[in-house]
């Protein structure tokens, strides 16, 4: 039997929406989730974990989970130039408060680690839902929604908006946003290299022509993230894998795959919106609120962190709680959000400016750069610290 009201309503069941609900209903919080996908999330999206997120996941009970679902582990990133020359390593720093990797899983396992802990611990999650509307009640949102044949409803006190970049949660609210849209969009591909080295790093190859990010999978297998013009894609969608392969090889000619394969292609936006002023408990978290270039891996790891915030700052409350109890929670997270992750987000937005470039000629600038940190322990250990996640 289903409950007719919720604590916390959440509108998307992805990453940030499961890491929502996986805190919060540790904390003894009731909470229903609604989700237009059939099935699982889409796989070429973030897949790493941060050193400095992964404590947090251990709170939250799900980092057992994540390497019983095949989560490996990954060293430092090491950038390359296109003839496989080593131009520097930044490693993964010795910290007390995080372990000495990364860890990566595919997306979409990812999130079923966290729905599933969720689901266990009494969330509601309805998925493949056609049509959803909100209304205002007394105190209270009431969520109408359609899934199929079927038709149901809830009440929640706090609505959450976790439903991606383009989030209608942020249009039905009337939510401002600030948004860049990059001008490449990037290609992802799949490969398989010869030679899978066993202790895997992320490999970034600045090439004359392209920079070209080798991301490793679980099971030895490799994403491949590069920019391209749009008149690119159907050279990259459509040729057979020996002129992809062959394409690849005039970049960075060390490279040998097995097989390589296209898989989808994203246009990068930096976008983030404003704090919702109207009437009644919402707040947007995830991509609905922070969408970011992936150059540099911090999306998903942006939503557990946010994620973690909220529910930390919901913890003064208990389950039942009232709208006017919770209105100054959400001033409480809009304040810690604008001091700890604003200026994170606006860190990557200067590093996807620098990447949104397709040849850069020959990247002149950003090579000067990383051979100025190989030489300088302490930019590199700053450098190392920043993409651990880590607060130096
Ligand atoms: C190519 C690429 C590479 C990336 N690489 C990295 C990386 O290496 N590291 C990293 O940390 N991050 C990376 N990211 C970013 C990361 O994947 C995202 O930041 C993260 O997945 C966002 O999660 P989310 O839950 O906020 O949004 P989403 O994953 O978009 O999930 C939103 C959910 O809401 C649902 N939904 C959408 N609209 C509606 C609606 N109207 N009604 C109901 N449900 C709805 C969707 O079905 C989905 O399940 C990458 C992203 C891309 C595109």
């Amino acid at each position: 039997m289903h409950r007719s009201h919720y604590d916390v309503g959440i509108i998307g069941s992805g990453i940030a929406g499961a890491a929502l609900a996986t805190a919060l209903t540790r904390q003894g919080f009731t909470v229903a989730l609604l989700d237009r996908r059939p099935g699982l999330l889409d796989t070429a999206r973030g897949d790493h974990i941060q050193p400095g997120v992964q404590p947090l996941l251990e709170r939250w009970g799900v980092l057992e989970s994540l390497m019983l679902a095949g989560a490996e582990k990954r060293y430092g990133t090491r950038w390359l130039d296109g003839e496989g020359n080593h131009i520097v390593t930044i490693p993964v720093p010795d910290h007390p408060e995080c372990p000495p990797y990364f860890l990566f899983l595919n997306h979409e396992q990812i999130g079923e680690v966290l729905l599933s802990r969720a689901t266990q611990a009494g969330a509601r999650s309805v998925t493949n839902v056609s049509h959803w509307s909100i209304e205002r009640g007394n105190g209270h949102w009431t969520v109408n929604w359609k899934q199929a044949e079927d038709i149901g409803e809830f009440d929640c006190t706090l609505l959450v908006g976790a439903d991606g970049t383009a989030s209608s949660v942020r249009r039905t609210l009337k939510m401002d946003i600030e948004r860049h849209r990059y001008q490449y969009p990037i290609a992802v591909l799949y490969g398989q290299l010869r030679d899978v080295p066993e202790r895997r790093t992320l490999d970034v190859f600045v090439t004359a022509d392209r920079i070209v990010s080798m991301i490793p999978r679980t099971g030895g297998e490799s994403k491949l993230g590069l920019p391209i013009a749009s008149e690119e894609l159907p050279f990259w969608r459509d040729q057979p894998e020996d002129v992809l392969r062959s394409r690849l090889a005039q970049w960075c000619p060390q490279l040998e795959f097995e097989h390589v394969s296209f898989g989808d292609i994203y246009p990068p936006v930096s976008q983030q919106s404003k704090t919702y002023t109207g009437q009644g408990a919402a707040v947007l978290i995830g991509d609905a609120r922070h969408a970011m270039h992936p150059a540099r891996s911090m999306g998903m790891n942006t939503c557990f962190r946010v994620a973690g915030q909220l529910a930390e700052c919901l913890n003064i409350l208990s389950s039942g709680f009232s709208e006017s109890e919770v209105l100054p929670v959400l001033s409480t997270f809009e304040a810690s959000f604008s001091r700890t992750l604003a200026p994170q987000i606006a860190e990557n937005h200067a590093a996807g400016l620098q990447m949104d470039t397709l040849s850069g000629g020959g990247f002149p600038q950003l090579l000067a750069q990383l051979r100025a940190a190989a030489k300088s322990p302490k930019v590199l250990q700053s450098m190392a610290l920043r993409a651990a996640g880590v607060e130096s």
